[in-house]
């Protein structure tokens, strides 16, 4: 088995350190011989051996402090690109790669991965009368209350804007529709922000064979019904028949 790209750059670093300490405790041996004509051969020895102990630890510290500075950097990079910056939660695109995998796994004491998209009920109403900041106080107080009532393990996210989107595994789907109904209840019951806000959800059970993306769009498709059956209401998606017949 070969070795993996930060092993070689581990590997290269040690042989970069010794190499360097080599070359440096040679050279200053030399000016000291220059310089000092009773060199004498047990001070060579001497300076062989503490030069080297002087001089590695000091460029490994400044190559590790300069690989700790690439990794904070990367781990930066990762959290920026996997997090809604506002409110903390997974992005749309961290969304779609935990839930992708959510789904994939096998939980029989779970068997039911259902999904749902939660949308802030009249939110322009919120900015245009109580300023953006306000909005966004919302945003981060929802975002809150939504990852403390989900259930244990479900993943919460910011799709964009006033837009959240929750996955789940669930024993059967009676546990998920309390679960999706509990949730808007609790929502206008806790004041995310500090004013009277409700959501609008549209949930859907995941089908044999079916894509994270059409559950998405069924999902999408109840909320709207949602909304137009009053808003601050949890509503089911229509299975596909087509899926369902195939
Ligand atoms: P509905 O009940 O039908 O969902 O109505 P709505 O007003 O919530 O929906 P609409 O699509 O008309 O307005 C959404 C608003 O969300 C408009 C936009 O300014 C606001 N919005 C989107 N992203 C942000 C954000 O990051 N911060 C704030 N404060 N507002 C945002
Ligand atoms: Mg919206
Ligand atoms: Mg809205």
């Amino acid at each position: 088995m070969g070795l993996r790209h930060h092993q070689w750059i581990a590997v290269r670093t040690t042989a970069c350190v010794t190499l360097a300490a080599t070359i440096m405790s040679f050279m200053c041996i030399w000016v000291w011989m220059q310089i000092d004509p009773v060199m004498t051969i047990q001070r060579a020895y001497l300076a062989a051996t503490i030069i080297p102990l002087l001089i590695s630890p000091a460029c490994s510290m400044v190559i590790q402090r300069a690989h700790v500075q690439v990794r904070e950097l990367s781990d930066e990079n990762e959290y920026l690109a996997n997090h809604d910056e506002l409110t903390g939660l997974s992005n749309r695109r961290a969304f779609f790669t935990r839930a992708k995998a959510m789904q994939a796994s096998a939980e029989p004491a779970r068997p039911v991965f259902a999904c749902a998209i939660a949308d802030i009920d009249d939110f322009k109403r919120i900015n245009d009368s109580l300023g953006h900041h306000v909005g966004d106080e919302v945003l981060k107080g929802l975002s809150t209350v939504l990852s403390q009532v989900a259930p244990h393990g479900a993943i919460v996210a910011r799709l964009g804007g006033e837009e959240f989107a929750l996955a789940g595994r669930f024993a059967d789907e009676n546990v998920a529709r309390f679960w999706f109904e509990a949730l808007v209840r609790e929502v206008a019951f806790r004041h995310p922000g500090g004013h009277d806000v409700t959501v609008s959800l549209g949930w859907c059970v995941g089908q044999d064979g079916e894509t994270l993306s059409a559950l998405l769009t069924r999902a999408d498709r109840a909320l709207y019904a949602s909304k137009a059956a009053g808003k601050n209401r949890a509503e089911m998606a229509e299975r596909d028949m087509l899926r369902v017949v195939a």
